[in-house]
């Protein structure tokens, strides 16, 4: 016995390939059949004729740790399909706050979240504390974010020595967004994996376009970045 059956809606299973009548059977959490016809006894049957099946969509580019907290439910989004979302996007995250630099970062992000509380925290405490939502959620580093953290408002180039403190966090910090001028870029000792010369020109990203893949090769050099000198310190404040 099945614990759930979806019948009769038009499946688009993500594949690519076109949308046709199934039927979806799920147990223990996971799909066991897709049939043009299920006759597989369930629990709890769902007649999806006249709606589309489909896998959740990834909602790659959101500012929904803006609005989770206080909204874990995200009807929005769950009615839309969307079954994750990548927050953190264009810079902007609402952690790390160092000590001392709370109240800096609530005013900076005052105009898109005024509601949020602020208080000092490591980045890993804050996805610790971030309460169970609706949709999975994937939490970046936002580079604005740790600029603020690095120079505060000051408006002025970054050193070498601040831009490797940024860098250090990590590739989902949203640098792959931006272009480093060449001079700095060379003072700055680690690989930003997509900094080097953008994502669509990346070798790795063309000889290796796996997610999988791609993951390892950044994984490594991870790796191999927080042991150069003065990495564990820094890596410390996140
Ligand atoms: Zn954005």
């Amino acid at each position: 016995m099945d614990d759930l059956s979806i019948r009769g809606g038009q499946l688009i299973d993500g594949t690519g390939a076109p949308g046709r009548e199934a039927d979806v059977s799920v147990s223990a959490g996971r799909i066991v059949a897709i049939e043009p016809r299920s006759a597989r006894p369930a629990h709890r049957v769902v007649d999806a004729r006249g709606h589309v099946v489909a896998p959740g969509f990834i909602d790659i580019h959101t500012h929904s740790d803006f609005t989770l907290p206080i909204n874990p439910r995200a009807e929005s989004k769950i009615r839309q399909g969307v079954t994750l979302e990548v927050v953190g996007n264009c810079g902007f995250s609402v952690a790390p706050a160092l000590p001392g630099r709370a109240a800096m970062l609530r005013e900076y992000l005052a105009s898109s979240a005024p509601w949020l509380p602020f208080s000092e925290t490591t980045f890993a405490d804050y996805v610790a504390a971030f309460p169970p939502t609706a949709v999975n959620v994937i939490l970046q580093v936002g580079h604005n974010t740790l600029r603020l953290m690095t120079a505060e408002m000051e408006s002025r180039a970054l050193t070498a020595a601040e831009l490797e403190m940024m860098n250090l966090t990590g590739d989902s910090t949203g640098l792959d967004m931006v272009t480093m001028p060449q001079a700095i870029r060379e003072q700055v000792p680690t690989s930003n994996f997509f900094q080097r010369s953008g994502y669509e020109r990346n070798p790795v990203a063309i000889r290796h376009n796996t997610v999988a893949k791609l993951l390892a090769v950044t994984d490594s050099r991870m790796d191999s970045n927080s042991n150069l000198p003065g990495a564990k310190e820094v890596a410390g404040a996140f």
